[in-house]
């Protein structure tokens, strides 16, 4: 492992708190060592309090915070001595350990401090480091691994045996640590757990992290155990949408609310599902406890979801007298998916949690391959994987990210994305918690939300049936499914008498705007009647369906034309659940169908300014994109769960049309 200390950077950082914060942005940025929110780091800070006296305080991370993007605002200072007392403590509930180390705290908008403060505290050098190196991980998750460790690193470490997280393991590093200890000790290896790493300065606990992590790393590799040599592995079947749809079916069934799955067809996902061994490599536990809130106690083999609920509600059933408190079960589908044909696929309630529960598990499938080249992959005990998964701190991580929005784990695809009223649809569907996929012929869709991964953008030529279906494929590869439609693409050709319109651009409005459409509803049918909470189509018409402009006769026949498809639609998608509503704006003007000679022309038209013919309606008010995409989305949700082949004028009020 590569020392990424940069002494330029680091000694522009005047105190140790800035160090602090440093050193542990480094190491939350290889994944390798943490992953997503894993991990604490912390420094005692010796400082004046309120009445001038000097006080030790222990900053440490606060929980929720991820190392790799922390800043100082993201450790909690607690007073150390109390702290400490804790640990001399014969027992502390989980509650009490919580309130006291929220009391001990000298800020009162700090954050929750790390489960593991007290741990911290115990230690007493300045600067303490913990991670959950993969590596670590690979050599103690064997039934030899005190033995693999002490051959790695003789006396410089002190191993101390698993005990669950929080007041037990601070409790037990209390009983171990001071009597082992020396000044030759470097770190502290945590068996089926991770490593700490302690020293006076940010440079040196961290180097001693980068240090003992590389000897464990050749340790492996001299085993013949670092390297994993993948095969080359058959693809996936070039069409498997309507199987992954059906498989989130299941999944959201179970789970009790749509569900986010995310395939992976990487090489490693490929072989490691289609291992001869997968069953004794992956039925036995996580890399490390932390890992069980986001990935289940482990994966769910094929594809029956009822099997693995079932034996999800036996261990929790078996288990559940463990705790002191009455517990109430979590929903029993599985968040990782083995399917030899497929690779991986990780699951979750939003696209946030797919995506840890995929990235934690191509860290776990590399470290058993590790662990089981070096000797064999043994995992935690399921009591101390249920200790963890219905631990009330664990919980309460989860508690923290609150109630999902509305349309969380649902998707949606929208036509047209990249501007104007799609776009805004986009817009309105993400704000709503769904993924989307956004289409658009223009390739610029594909790095419009760069930063979301909430977002795919595809480029997309509507006309084209193969681009279509790729779409979709693509689609529920990276969300699992299909539940909202948003059929916005359309053209606005220039205005032509019917004695004049030129039969090229007839035929193209007719391809855009409405066969594409009827392509695109065909295409998504079979996703939308497995939509969990059943399939919404909203549909962009126009106000020129109910009341059609001369000069425009392509764009108005096609309109009405697609808002017959959608009543018919309407009539057959009924008995599936699939509901279907369009909105007919009007006078929408940051579109991009508006270009200032259309404006102009239009405006001519009808004798009028081009500001007059801006807000020419009843309510003299200017309809935004922003008001039509709200509409649609609300259309696609909860409030119209009654109504289907409805059309609402969204047109600020026209004279022609009331
Ligand atoms: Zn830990």
């Amino acid at each position: 492992m590569k020392s990424l200390w940069n002494e330029a950077e680091a000694a522009a950082l005047a105190g140790d708190l800035e160090q602090r914060v440093y050193s542990s942005r480094l190491l939350g940025g290889v994944p390798e060592l943490v992953l997503h929110g894993g991990g604490n780091t912390s420094v005692k800070i010796t400082q004046p309090n309120l009445y001038g006296e000097d006080e030790t305080l222990l900053y440490v991370k606060g929980s929720g915070h991820d190392l790799a993007t922390i800043d100082a605002d993201g450790f909690a200072p607690l007073r150390l001595a109390p702290v400490l007392r804790l640990a001399e403590l014969e027992a502390l509930s989980d509650e009490e350990m919580a309130n006291q180390l929220r009391v001990n705290l000298t800020r009162a908008d700090a954050p929750d401090p790390s489960v593991e403060a007290i741990l911290h505290a115990l230690i007493p050098h300045k600067f303490v480091d913990h991670t959950h190196s993969d590596a670590i991980l690979a050599v103690t998750n064997t039934p030899g691994g005190v033995d693999h460790i002490r051959e790695i690193y003789g006396d410089s470490v002190v191993i101390v045996p698993y005990a669950m997280p929080g007041f037990e393991l601070a409790r037990t590093c209390a009983q171990i640590l001071p009597g082992a200890m020396t000044d030759q000790t470097r770190g502290v290896v945590l068996m089926q757990h991770g490593l700490f790493t302690f020293g006076d300065t940010a440079r040196e606990s961290y180097g001693r992290m980068i240090d003992l992590v590389t000897l464990a790393e050749d340790y492996l590799a001299s085993q013949k155990a670092w390297t994993i040599s993948l095969p080359d592995m058959p693809m996936p079947a070039a069409e498997l949408r309507n199987e992954i749809a059906a498989l989130r079916k299941a999944m959201s069934d179970t789970a009790g609310r749509p569900m986010i799955l995310q395939l992976h067809s990487d090489p490693l996902s490929l072989f490691f599902a289609g291992h001869d061994d997968v069953e004794r490599l992956s039925q036995s536990g996580p890399a490390t406890s932390d890992h069980i809130i986001r990935t289940k106690q482990f994966p769910m083999l094929g594809r029956d979801v009822e099997a693995f609920a079932a034996a999800y509600r036996e261990y929790f059933a078996a288990h559940e007298g463990r705790a002191r408190t009455p517990l109430t079960m979590l929903d029993p589908a599985p968040r990782v998916i083995l399917e030899a044909a497929w690779g991986m696929i990780s699951a979750g309630p939003t696209v946030k949690a797919a995506r840890i529960a995929g990235d934690i598990y191509q860290q776990t499938m590399t470290t058993i391959l590790r662990a089981d080249a070096l000797e064999s992959w043994q995992a935690l005990s399921s009591e101390h994987v249920f200790d963890m998964e219905y631990w009330d701190l664990q919980q309460a991580k989860l508690r923290r990210e609150g109630q999902p929005p509305v349309m969380a784990g649902e998707i949606g695809l929208v036509t047209g994305a990249a501007s104007g009223i799609g776009k805004a649809c986009v817009d309105s569907l993400l704000a709503r918690g769904a993924a989307v996929i956004g289409l658009d012929i223009n390739p610029d869709i594909e790095t419009m939300y760069a930063d979301n991964d909430a977002f795919l953008g595809i480029t997309c030529d509507v006309t084209d049936e193969e681009h279509i279906k790729a779409a979709l494929e693509a689609g529920v590869r990276q969300f699992g499914g299909l539940d909202i439609l948003v059929l916005n693409a359309g053209i606005f050709p220039k205005s032509s008498p019917i004695a004049d319109i030129p039969t090229g651009i007839w035929q193209k409005t007719l391809d855009i705007n409405l066969t594409a459409n009827l392509v695109l509803m065909r295409e998504a049918h079979p996703l939308l009647k497995l939509a969990p909470r059943r399939g919404k189509v909203g549909i962009v018409g126009s106000k020129n369906v109910p009341a059609p402009g001369p000069g425009a006769v392509a764009y108005s026949a096609t309109k009405a034309a697609l808002n017959q498809l959608a009543r018919v639609a309407a009539l057959e998608w009924g008995a599936d659940g699939i509901r279907i509503n369009s909105v007919h704006p009007n006078m929408v003007f940051d579109t991009a169908l508006w270009t200032p000679e259309i404006l102009a022309a239009r405006a001519k038209h009808y004798g009028i300014s081009i500001e007059e013919y801006k807000t020419n309606n009843v309510l003299r008010t200017a309809v935004t994109s922003h008001h039509v995409a709200e509409m649609i989305a609300e259309m696609c949700g909860p409030l119209f769960e009654c109504t289907t082949a409805s059309q609402v004028a969204i047109d600020g009020g026209n004279e022609r049309v009331i």
